[in-house]
């Protein structure tokens, strides 16, 4: 009798050490680091405000005005309550990748998150596609994440936490012609993704890809008047009839829909995902 009113006792004091537990564990990415790659434009940097919002310190990343990096930087400190730090290591070059996750260390002592984001996109037929845009496209989409990714897990292992957020495409899951190399590299992502997956398994890191369909950055929005121009369609039209035409929804995903897919996946609620991917596409590859 005693025995079963006090396992009954244990059992609720179990309950609300699990609730409080939990509640605590969704804010477990306060004091945390991420180092978003390309963050100064578009996504990557909707995820370093969505990150920075949950109490992460930020290592920032990708070219642009320095004054108005140096502002951004202040702003996201400030705002948020974080350090931030920019590191304008170009994604091309393996030795600046390689500065970059030291500058990291020194600053932070090490990556939590790692969110390979940044990239560069070219249209344009096989037979003419320039050998030079194939590999800067390779190297800046595809292999940066090789080299953010072998320099941040031996951290994340030793810390038996961590996270590697690749942001792909929808073009990881299905082509579009004259894009080639964007579609190559983004394919070859998720195959990164599923193998480094496999590897730190058992270390509490998860690495996943988040496949976007289109979001209307500056990425986007310089394929719009060469495209117009070469279908002889108004800048609307392109919207609609080419960006829009696969995405069932017909809206443009949003950065703040990123950034929240990416908090979900850095969460503990999301541990036991990994080596897949979320389609953020509006329904584009229900098709
Ligand atoms: P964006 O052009 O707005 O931003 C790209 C970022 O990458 C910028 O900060 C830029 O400075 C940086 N960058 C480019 N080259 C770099 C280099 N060599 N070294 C360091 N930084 C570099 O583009 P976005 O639309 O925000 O794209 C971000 C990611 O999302 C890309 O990987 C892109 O392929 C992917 N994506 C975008 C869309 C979309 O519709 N916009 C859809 C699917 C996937």
């Amino acid at each position: 009798m005693f025995r079963s009113r006090n396992s009954k006792v244990l059992s609720a004091l179990a309950s609300v050490i699990f609730l409080e537990q939990n509640s605590w564990e969704f804010k477990m990415l306060k004091g945390k680091t991420a180092l978003i790659t390309g963050s100064t434009s578009g996504i990557g940097l909707g995820i370093a405000e969505g990150l920075a919002k949950e109490g992460v310190n930020l290592v920032l990343n990708g070219f642009g005005d320095a004054a108005e990096i140096e502002a951004l930087r202040v702003r996201l400190e400030n705002t948020y309550h974080v350090k931030a730090i920019y590191d304008g290591a170009d994604m091309s070059k393996g030795d600046q990748i390689e500065a970059m996750m030291k500058h990291a260390a020194e600053t932070f002592g090490g990556v939590d998150i790692l969110v390979n984001n940044a990239g560069i996109q070219h249209v344009c037929p096989i037979e003419e596609f320039p050998v030079a845009k194939w590999d800067a496209i390779i190297a800046i989409n595809l292999s940066s994440a090789f080299h953010t990714t072998r320099l941040a897990v031996p951290y994340m292992k030793e810390k038996h936490w961590g996270r590697i957020i690749n942001v792909a495409s929808a073009h990881a899951l299905v082509a579009s012609p004259f894009k080639s190399a964007y579609v190559a590299a983004k394919h070859g992502i998720l195959g990164l993704t599923k193998t480094v997956a496999l590897e730190v398994a058992t270390h509490g890191v998860t690495v996943n890809a988040i496949c976007p369909g289109y979001v209307l950055t500056p990425l986007v929005e310089k394929q719009i008047p060469d495209t117009a121009k070469a279908r002889g369609m108004t800048e609307e039209q392109v919207k609609r009839d080419v960006l829009l035409a696969a995405q069932p929804t017909k809206q443009f995903v949003t950065v703040e829909q990123i950034a929240g897919t990416t908090i979900f996946l850095s969460s503990d609620a999301a541990a036991s995902i990994t080596g897949t991917h979320i389609a953020v596409e509006g329904g584009w590859v229900a098709h």
